[in-house]
């Protein structure tokens, strides 16, 4: 088999489109490579040896060694270097590299080939003795700290001791002798602690680093961030195997970051950090504040070191042109590493770069400006469950601040939360509903867990490339970090910003992602904007989509919210929401405990204003565009008193005797709620009820249509119909209700009654029910509860289980099963149509908000999807990806 592909010297055996094979570096290494870009030459060892290694107890192939062998002496001969020679000696890095970037989650090795006899002709080579012992410390700690499992702290314990003692305070102050002396006192940690000596071997050490990099796939951030990031175990990584360059070859070199727009904003400029006199792991790492790769991004972030463009302007220049091929090539956005080594640039990574959203929004709509891609690629191009970041509040601009520190803007957005010093006390946090905010000198990746329960991040050490501010982008919560002037100590639960503020674990702050702001206390916040970029996205994706987004909306706050987000109607009106509100509670209550139809009407007389004029609001605000008001289906346990005290309270309100009013619950008491004595089997038992909800609803259409001028395009859902007879009964309740409301007041409002489909049964018997059925809304959370026998209240006991252990992918409550429920809608739909050639269809469960639901609902053929008003600007991009 074929396991390795070379690159390097202008010509490349794999291409960026052999992502699955060579993972995201190695494909772009060898497009790079291709386009004749400077590329230190190397190897890529593909994903599948990753699946070998792991299928043969953690070996590797055996015709794998010569391929390597090859593609070494290759190098060599690119390079003029000998792997393991006394004469310049060829250095290799050795890198991970995923089909999907996977930031930090598995391990790297560089600077490997280096022994006690190489590190010597290095020395000479680069006439320059300090270099190479440097490169050697490097190289122990990482080999030490990948291969071995040394903890990387000990050898940060010598390095800070060997400092003082030499009274440095910098790395970049340590002399040659300084740093051999390092090495020996490395080398002689690792013999005392492990009982084995450094090996000297190069090749074992390559092997080594490779079986090791391999390993890192199953660490446990790698597949906890697989777990969060949907990225199959089966991918593999590949091993990119490069020659090394140094960025720490003295002051004329330098390694550094980019992206060739701006990953905050999007703004069309170069944007990046370099260090000179460093390697890669420097700048990542946040141990010395990197500079400006531009003037103007010098200028902008107030850095008083001179920036690359001042202090090497030919590699600069070079850079610049090279950052403007790559985004021509790839037509998107790259995030670029690379390194100056004495004056000469070289690349060493191109990718698309992480953005936040609204970086995102603004590349899409600059780059179809620039004619570079279309209006798709750029619906195409925006995740719809990103849109969510930008629909979020920041702070209001008229208030007070009150800052208490600043670093930079590294996620924009705001937030406020208790401050926490630990992921755990994050995860603790999240799981009793507390929002807080996590605090740390720097973030790892063992912190990702913590940083999700997390509603914003702040660091105070580390640029705008450090690991917490890239995942922070990733997963769109507010991030300010390097705020220097805020001094953490946890040890004491204590942080001091600046004035002298105090402020303990538990105390509310503030960030603002965008200004890079720590601010004390809660801080009033606003609407986000929904115009500019993200109004001319959503008009191409409203162009492009072919199912119309309405909301599932029960108040009026609900209802306006979800139009400005561009919501077409409503799909679904909960009207038993309408009563969970203060005084309301209790007339629902009344009706609910009622013993007889004399009870019951007394509270119904009460509630029906209440409803009317909660339509009239509804109808008003949606003006002409269709709503669909459901038929009450209270769950009844979601309405009544559960503990002693609540039943002593209610039975105060309602003027009962405690004591009568637990024997009224026990007698309604049902042992499964959700399958009880609900929805139309509600209105069945008692007609009054759906008498004055329709009484309600049409008394209100007429009341709207005279208010606005516009009439009420009227839909009426019967709930849990499971028979035909259900809906004949209580579609006749309304239809007396029609007609008495028309004489009275001597205007018919025209209607449409259907049903939801959210039974098996109802599925099944579609074209019998469409027979009835002017329309019907997939009820998909009752249809998932009742297709799986599942309870929806009690599903999340086992379900993080059964995805824990492979039974399912996902939870089919929140992202749709298509073999099993989703058949059944398809059967309903097709049924549905061949009785009624134009039945109207839809879909209100939680689904109607989900992506990759959506795409399903546009291959049944639903006419809508409804979902929360938070959740239609997704729907809308979704159901656009969906139809392109
Ligand atoms: C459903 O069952 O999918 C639905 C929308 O109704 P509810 O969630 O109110 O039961
Ligand atoms: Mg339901």
């Amino acid at each position: 088999a074929k396991w390795v592909y070379r690159f390097g010297g202008g010509t490349a055996e794999g291409r960026a489109a052999d992502s699955a094979l060579l993972g995201g570096k190695g494909a772009n290494l060898a497009e790079m490579a291709a386009l004749g870009l400077p590329v230190p030459p190397g190897m890529t060892i593909v994903t599948d040896v990753c699946g070998w290694y792991y299928g043969n107890g953690k070996t590797l192939p055996d015709d794998l060694r010569k391929q390597v062998l090859d593609g070494l002496a290759a190098m060599e001969e690119e390079t003029g270097r000998t792997f393991g020679g006394d004469t310049r000696p060829l250095l290799l890095s050795v890198r991970s590299g995923a089909r999907a970037s996977m930031p930090g989650m598995m391990d790297t090795v560089l600077n490997l080939g280096l022994n006690d006899e190489t590190v010597q002709a290095l020395g000479h080579d680069a006439g320059d003795a300090r270099f190479a012992w440097d490169t050697y410390r490097r190289f122990i700690q990482m080999y030490a700290d990948v291969v071995m499992g040394v903890d990387h702290e000990i050898f940060e314990e010598i390095l800070e001791d060997e400092k003082a003692q030499c009274g440095h305070e910098y790395d970049t102050e340590m002399s040659a002798v300084e740093w051999q002396h390092v090495v020996s006192r490395y080398k002689e940690m690792i013999e005392e602690e492990f009982g084995e000596v450094f090996p000297q071997d190069p090749h074992e050490q390559l092997w080594k680093a490779i079986g090791a990099v391999f390993a890192s796939w199953m660490n446990p951030r790698a597949v906890t961030f697989r777990t969060l990031h949907n990225i199959p175990a089966e991918w593999g990584t590949a091993v990119s195997v490069q020659a090394m360059v140094f960025g720490n070859l003295g002051s004329t070199s330098a390694t550094g970051v980019a992206f060739t727009r701006n990953p905050s904003t999007g703004e069309k400029s170069l944007y990046g950090e370099f260090l000179v006199n460093a390697q890669g792991e420097d700048v990542v790492a946040g141990i010395r504040t990197p500079q400006s790769i531009t003037e103007e991004g010098r200028i902008a972030t107030g850095g008083e070191k001179p920036s690359m463009e001042k202090l090497m302007p030919e590699a600069f220049a070079e850079f610049k042109a090279v950052c403007t091929t790559l985004e021509a090539h790839f037509r998107d956005m790259q995030d670029i590493e690379f390194t100056v080594e004495r004056g000469k640039l070289f690349m060493l990574q191109t990718r698309n770069g992480k953005r936040t959203t609204r970086a995102a929004m603004k590349i899409a709509v600059d780059m179809v400006d620039e004619g570079v891609i279309t209006h798709e690629d750029a619906i195409c191009r925006i995740e719809p469950p990103s849109l969510d970041q930008l629909l979020h509040p920041t702070i209001d601009p008229k208030v007070q601040r009150r800052v208490i520190g600043s670093g930079l803007p590294a996620s924009p957005g705001a937030a406020s939360g208790e401050i926490v010093f630990s992921s755990e006390e994050a995860i603790a946090a999240e799981a009793e509903g507390r929002k807080v905010i996590l605090v740390r000198t720097e973030t790892s990746p063992e912190d990702i867990h913590g940083m999700h329960a997390a509603e914003g991040v702040l660091t105070t050490r580390g640029g705008m490339t450090s690991h917490a501010a890239v995942v922070a982008r990733g997963m769109g919560i507010p991030c300010v970090v390097g705020a220097g002037s805020i001094r953490v100590d946890a040890r004491n639960d204590k942080l001091l910003g600046v004035g002298g503020v105090v402020l303990k674990r538990g105390d509310i702050i503030t960030l603002d992602g965008s200004a890079g702001q720590v601010l004390a206390g809660v801080v009033p916040m606003i609407q986000p904007e929904l115009s500019g970029d993200f109004g001319r996205l959503m008009e191409w994706a409203d162009k492009c989509r072919r199912m119309d987004v309405r909301t599932n909306a029960d108040t009026p706050q609900d209802a306006r919210a979800a139009r400005a987000f561009g919501a077409e109607g409503i799909g679904l009106c909960r009207t038993e929401h309408m009563f969970f509100e203060g005084e309301r509670i209790h007339v629902m209550r009344e009706m609910i405990l009622a013993e007889d139809e004399a009870g019951r009407r007394a509270a119904l007389d009460k509630l029906l204003p209440m409803q009317r004029s909660d339509f009239i609001e509804l109808f008003s605000i949606m003006s002409g565009l269709p709503v669909t008001i459901r038929l009450l289906d209270p769950p009844l346990h979601e309405f009544l008193p559960k503990t002693e005290a609540e039943i002593a309270d209610v039975a105060e309100a309602m003027g009962m005797e405690p004591g009568f009013l637990a024997r009224r619950i026990d007698a309604i008491h049902e042992f499964n709620p959700m399958m009880g004595h609900r929805g139309c089997r509600l209105a069945i038992s008692y007609p009054e009820i759906a008498e004055m909800q329709a009484r309600a609803i049409f008394e209100a259409a007429d009341a709207a249509a005279a208010e606005t001028g516009a009439p009420v395009a009227l839909e009426i859902m019967v709930p849990l119909v499971g028979l035909r007879a259900e809906l004949d009964y209580v579609k006749g309740v309304i239809d007396r209700v029609a007609a008495s409301v028309a004489e009275e007041t001597g205007n018919a409002t025209a209607y449409l009654a259907g049903t939801m489909i959210e039974l098996p049964r109802a599925a099944l018997r579609a074209h019998v029910i469409a027979e009835t059925a002017e329309f019907f809304s997939f009820g998909t959370n009752d249809l998932t509860q009742t297709t799986f026998g599942i309870s929806r209240d009690d599903a999340a006991t086992f379900i993080p289980t059964y995805q824990r252990k492979g039974i399912i992918e996902h939870d089919p409550f929140v992202s749709l099963d298509f073999e099993g429920v989703g058949e059944l809608i398809q059967l309903a739909a097709e049924r549905g149509r061949r009785t009624r050639s134009d039945l109207k269809l839809g879909i209100c469960g939680e689904h109607g908000g989900d992506p990759a639901s959506i795409s399903f609902c546009e291959d049944a053929g639903l006419d809508y999807v409804s979902c929360s008003p938070f959740r239609v600007p997704i729907a809308r991009l979704a159901a656009a990806q969906a139809a392109i």
